[in-house]
């Protein structure tokens, strides 16, 4: 083990254990009132590195009290002021880099160098830019339809936020539900994911110590337990989330009855179209990026359905192997490793049932990996081999579910429409590329794709200032941009003064 290596693990263990059994009330790191504890574990290693308080209806009336109590006096303080506060918050993310790419490395698995360090610069930036934005927040003026009338519309803060964030990317997540709703002038109630809890943790103590007390809120827990009583509280006012579709829809049902707004980041099963033109210097390592191998395949928008030209079927498929037998898998605070581990056993051992389906589908070619990695410095991890598949008909349903693991699946076409009729033809609608070197046809796929994030000839991952979010059952609203903090976290008033005669003598 190189010296950077355990450095890296003695940061972030050392500040595992200090955010073991806490949560943050009132700018203060407690206990919370439930004696109930998650065990959290590192995925790389799979030994246990502290406990998340299992909160319940009792922790949310309590992290929700302060919130609210505190929304009061929030929300009068000037936009720009709040916004200076985060700005603030946000040198102080800068100057804690190291504590929280180690923790967030150690907390989900996440390859340190390629993964857990662009996260996190990435997180800084999006807090830097929603906090500059402070003094964007304000409404319109129309031309008055009653003489002497004066008419416009405000931009007001709505009141208590509750975020509920996956284990995926957790700090990225909860920069992108927090920092918009606070300098909007909202307070927050961030609930972690149990399998992830403490590098959000980190983050929001730090950012809270720029922030007046009870302003951010963050509790752990289930779903069912702690969840779903912050989402129906009836002093949460908004509700956002980023997660899975099963759940976005039990928290749409329920927000409905107290008419909550409910912002949702849900799934995708992507594809990324390769046509027979496409330069293929970047279209066989946009295979890798856009899969997101080195994430294990963990994101919403992973590139999971490859859709290639016959003409250049056998060409791509090569040279993204190639690519692939290049990849080092390995403890993720190592920073020789390019990938790390599943985030959890029981995410392993979904991808091990839809590569139990595909095994079992005669077809199927397994092009790279194919495996669960045991053994050796693997041991006792979640780990699974970068995977590469043909053959499998689009019907299957590693082609048309979820996985959310290292699982590709190559799928051959002859023309342009056959691949779009094929990529549209699911249920998700949230990310799309397509590889060509034609205009006409990037601006036919714009047109036809059903996406609400859509890249012609790059796979990047959604970063500040790009709108993002998915469309049919990927989700509702965009965020990471300014429209998002407008929209998602504040409520109109729309005003009509009537200025009358004046009555004082002149
Ligand atoms: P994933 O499959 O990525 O774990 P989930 O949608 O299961 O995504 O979970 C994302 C977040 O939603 C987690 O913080 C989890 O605790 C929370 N969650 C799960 N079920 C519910 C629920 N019924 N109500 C509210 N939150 C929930």
């Amino acid at each position: 083990m190189s010296d950077d290596f355990k450095k890296n693990i003695d940061l972030a263990l050392g500040n595992a254990k200090r955010l073991s059994n806490k949560i943050l009330i009132d700018g203060k790191l407690i206990s919370a009132k439930s004696s109930n504890k998650i065990k959290v574990v590192n995925p790389s290693t799979g030994e246990q590195i502290g406990e998340a308080p299992q909160c319940d209806k009792i922790d949310v009336d309590v992290a929700v009290n302060s919130a609210e109590t505190t929304f009061h006096q929030w929300k009068k303080i000037p936009a720009r002021e709040r916004g200076k506060m985060m700005t603030a918050a946000a040198r102080k993310l800068e100057e804690r880099k190291d504590e929280i790419e180690t923790l967030l490395a150690l907390d989900t698995g996440n390859a340190l160098r390629t993964q857990a360090k662009p996260e996190t610069t990435a997180s800084i930036e999006l807090t830097h830019m929603f906090a500059g934005l402070a003094g964007e927040i304000k409404g319109e003026n129309y031309p008055p339809n009653i003489p002497n009338t004066i008419h416009y519309t405000t931009k007001d803060p709505i009141g208590v936020v509750c975020a509920i964030i996956p284990w995926n990317a957790p700090l990225f997540l909860t920069v992108a539900k927090i920092a918009p709703a606070i300098v909007a002038g909202n307070t927050v109630v961030l609930k972690t994911a149990e399998q992830a809890p403490f590098c959000a943790l980190l983050v929001c103590e730090i950012l809270q110590q720029e922030l007046p007390p009870g302003v951010l809120n963050v509790i752990s827990g289930y779903g069912e337990e702690c969840g779903e009583p912050l989402i129906t509280h009836e002093k949460v006012r908004k509700v956002t989330f980023t997660g899975s579709f099963s759940v976005g829809k039990i928290i749409a049902l329920k927000a409905a009855p107290k008419l909550c707004p409910v912002t949702l980041e849900l799934g995708g099963k992507n594809p990324n179209i390769i046509m027979s033109d496409a330069d293929l210097e970047l279209a066989i390592p946009g295979v890798i990026d856009g899969m997101r191998y080195t994430r294990q395949g963990q994101a919403c928008t992973a590139g999971s359905r490859v859709y290639i030209h016959e003409k250049i079927y056998d060409k791509v498929l090569e040279g993204a192997v190639d690519k692939l037998s290049k990849l080092k898998m390995g403890n993720a605070l190592d920073e020789t490793s390019d990938i790390g581990a599943i985030i959890s056993e029981e995410q392993l051992n979904r991808t091990l049932y839809y590569m139990d389906i595909a095994k079992k589908n005669i077809s199927t070619e397994i092009l790279h990996g194919g495996n669960q990695s045991k053994g050796g410095e693997y041991k006792d991890g979640f780990y699974y081999e970068p995977t590469l598949l043909s053959g499998l008909p689009v019907s299957s349903p590693v082609c048309q579910e979820e996985v959310f693991g290292p699982v590709a699946c190559a799928i051959p076409f002859k023309s342009f429409d056959e691949a779009m009729k094929s990529a549209n033809d699911t249920p998700f609608g949230l990310s799309a590329v397509l590889w060509t070197k034609d205009l006409s046809r990037a601006l036919q796929f714009v047109d036809e794709i059903e996406a609400g994030f859509v890249q012609v000839n790059q796979c990047v991952a959604p970063r500040a200032n790009v709108s993002y979010g998915g469309i049919k059952m990927s989700g509702l609203g965009k965020e990471y941009a300014f429209d998002s903090m407008m929209n998602h976290f504040t409520q109109s008033k729309t005003v009509l003064i009537n200025r009358g005669k004046s009555n004082i003598d002149n």
